[in-house]
């Protein structure tokens, strides 16, 4: 393996997936709905299938999935874009990500990070060859560390990578932090590049897209997709969003990555982009019943809980359970509970971090959500 990659294992999520079905263990880990996406999405597949919408799409997008993304991203931050010429659609999120990172990113470049932070963000920016600098957001709240932020941003400082709302902890970013780091990006010349994969799943508040603020869309690359917003993880539509001159690194670095994207599937993102309003509130109002569930039976078991405002995730302390660290919680909780978690010290760059600290899903039915909680209370 290249020596960029050399550090890096099998995500998380695969392992903690295979090791769910190894053990026939209820799997909280990995961030895939168990239940399926709408039917008059997956009816549009059918349909643009049966068409023949089946050759090569426009490589940065089919002009009917750029336009709806443009009116979804003017609906939710007021802005009005170009869909020629400021959105890239790419293979999920992850690809934004990276095509974000390698076009954009020159090798020595600052990139800053907060911790805990998805596993991609740090295997792309070592294969632009990109130079770390991670700021930890501390329980029980993860908010900004300004100072500390203030204290990392140099000239060398190309970007800062952000994510809200945030996975793993549910952090959202309030528009006090927010306006925080757009006035440091503006001061130091700064892009960011921000992860707004959950927007929809916000509970407690609602989510801002740092873009949407003043001077920040011409610095900004918002990234989303449909996969958690439809419940269709394993489509893989994402896309990146920001000014020609920051998208065209971003289209070239996709052109020469993937080229482009599944052609029927964009047809149908088109026509769930275009949903009304009501499917958004529906899914909030499911989701929040779900989290209700979890997050009052993890803390029955007996877990400290930390409050998540959005994502389908929640991170717990598992420390009154006895076990040393979050691989050996997650580890025991598989074979002698059966339950999947995702241990979170590998969403650190200082291992030593993540250790107290185990995430769960509630992107599961009522049923298998119940479940996992009366295991969890009969077996640890
Ligand atoms: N985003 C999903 C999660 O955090 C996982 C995606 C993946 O498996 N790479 O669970």
């Amino acid at each position: 393996v290249a020596k960029r990659l050399e550090k890096f294992k099998t995500t998380i999520f695969t392992q903690m997936s295979s090791l769910a079905i190894q053990h026939n263990a209820i799997n909280l880990g990995q961030g895939f709905p168990n239940f399926d996406g709408p039917d008059f999405v997956k009816d549009a597949a059918i349909q643009a299938i049966k068409d023949g919408k089946n050759q090569y799409a426009r490589g940065y997008g089919i002009p009917d999935l750029n336009s709806a993304i443009a009116s979804r991203f003017k609906k939710d931050t007021g802005l009005t874009i170009n869909p020629e010429t400021e959105i890239t659609v790419t293979s999920g999120c992850t690809e934004a990500i990276a095509a974000t990172i390698l076009g954009l990113i020159n090798p020595g470049d600052e990139v800053i990070l907060f911790a805990p932070f998805y596993d991609s963000y740090e295997a792309t920016l070592s294969m632009a060859g990109a130079k770390i600098t991670c700021i930890t957001l501390q329980p029980p709240d993860f908010a900004l560390p300004l100072e500390k932020l203030k204290s990392k941003i140099s000239k060398n400082t190309r970007a800062i990578l952000l994510n809200t709302p945030h996975n793993p902890t549910g952090k959202m970013f309030t528009k006090e932090e927010l306006e925080q780091i757009s006035s440091l990006c503006i001061e130091n010349d700064v892009l960011v590049f921000s992860d707004e994969v959950y927007d929809k799943l916000a509970f407690e508040m609602d989510h801002i897209s740092i873009a949407s603020l003043p001077g920040m869309y011409e610095r900004t690359v918002t990234m989303n997709s449909l996969g958690k917003t439809f419940s269709l993880t394993g489509w893989k539509i994402g896309w990146a969003i920001a000014p020609p001159h920051l998208l065209w690194g971003v289209k070239q670095a996709h052109s020469y990555l993937t080229f482009a994207t599944s052609t029927p599937m964009q047809y149908a993102a088109a026509v769930a982009l275009n949903c009304p309003d009501s499917y958004y509130e529906e899914l909030r109002k499911d989701y929040k019943a779900k989290k209700e569930i979890l997050v009052e039976g993890l803390k029955a078991v007996g877990f400290k809980v930390f409050p998540s405002s959005g994502t389908y995730f929640v991170v717990v302390d598992h420390t009154p359970f006895g076990l040393p660290d979050d691989v050996s919680f997650c580890e025991y909780l598989i074979k002698e509970v059966g339950v999947v978690a995702i241990p979170t010290s590998v969403f650190y760059l200082d291992k030593e971090e993540g250790k107290n600290l185990v995430r769960f899903t509630f992107c599961k039915d009522e049923g298998t959500l119940r479940s996992a909680v009366e295991r969890m209370k009969e077996r640890l």
